[in-house]
């Protein structure tokens, strides 16, 4: 059984008491109306997370997340933020390979299997995102496949198996993020299905078979049901829509 899992990414939005009235009716409704086999992730601001780590301290079903992480574990990184800090205020999860930090912050595949690494040293999980841009697509279906299997195979490929094993994935096709223009359900698993695909060929099926793979891309209350109805689709990395706790829940509860 694989973990299905609804992450939220605040990316840079709401001050600190806007996200903490967020956090908490977050919490509350999930507490309320989430499934139980539903673990519900808020990607908050960095700045934020010692405040909602106390606020679902206490929760059984949310969870925090950095959106990114240093590569280093500490020393002299102005502005940088490390895994021990992350950790220190709650947070199980890191967000890494965002296509918004490999565009606008340069990330390569090769610092991120260095992020990757840091951040598993730490304990802390990471919802590793790959994902093609629009002229990739329309190069076709078989060029995007190839395009986020490479990234896949040159920041995560040197893990172990039993690193991989439950290991999280988020498949954000670019041209769907903060567009309104979603993959279709059938694009979503026809992506999901390769990348899985990917990892056996490398892993053996058992282990592909534990990876959670999330859809991000302009998911939606409206969209999300057909989304999570794609066999190899275990949840939503969910930007726009998980600033709003009643459109976030409503997502949380469309497997
Ligand atoms: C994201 O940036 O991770 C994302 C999926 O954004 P949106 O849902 O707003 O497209």
């Amino acid at each position: 059984m694989r973990n299905k899992i609804v992450a939220g990414n605040w990316k840079m939005n709401k001050t600190l008491e806007e996200g903490k009235i967020l956090a908490s009716e977050v919490v509350n409704m999930a507490a309320d109306e989430a499934p139980s086999d539903v673990t519900v992730i808020m990607g908050t601001p960095a700045i934020h997370m010692d405040a909602v780590g106390k606020l679902v301290k206490d929760a059984a079903n949310v969870a925090i997340a950095a959106q990114d992480c240093s590569a280093h574990e500490a020393g002299a990184y102005t502005g940088e933020i490390s895994v021990s800090q992350i950790k220190s205020v709650g947070a199980e999860y890191v967000i890494l390979g965002h296509s918004e930090r490999r565009e606008y912050h340069n990330e390569s595949n090769e610092l991120l299997a260095a992020k990757v690494d840091t951040a598993l040293a730490a304990d802390l999980k990471p919802i590793f995102c790959c994902g093609e841009a629009l002229e990739t697509r329309e190069q076709g279906d078989d060029v995007a496949y190839k395009f986020v299997c490479d990234q896949l195979t040159a920041s995560l490929f040197h893990l172990s198996a039993e690193v991989m094993t439950n290991f999280i994935i988020a498949y954000e096709p670019i041209w769907a993020i903060g567009t309104g223009k979603t993959a279709s359900a059938e694009q979503a698993q026809l992506m999901h299905a390769e990348i899985r695909k990917h990892i056996a060929a490398k892993y053996g099926q058992e282990v592909a078979d534990s990876v959670s793979i999330l859809y991000g891309g302009s998911c939606k209350p409206s969209n999300a049901n057909e989304i999570f109805a794609g066999a190899d689709v275990d949840g939503g990395l969910i930007g726009g829509a998980s600033l709003a706790s009643r459109d976030f829940i409503d997502i949380v509860k469309s497997f």
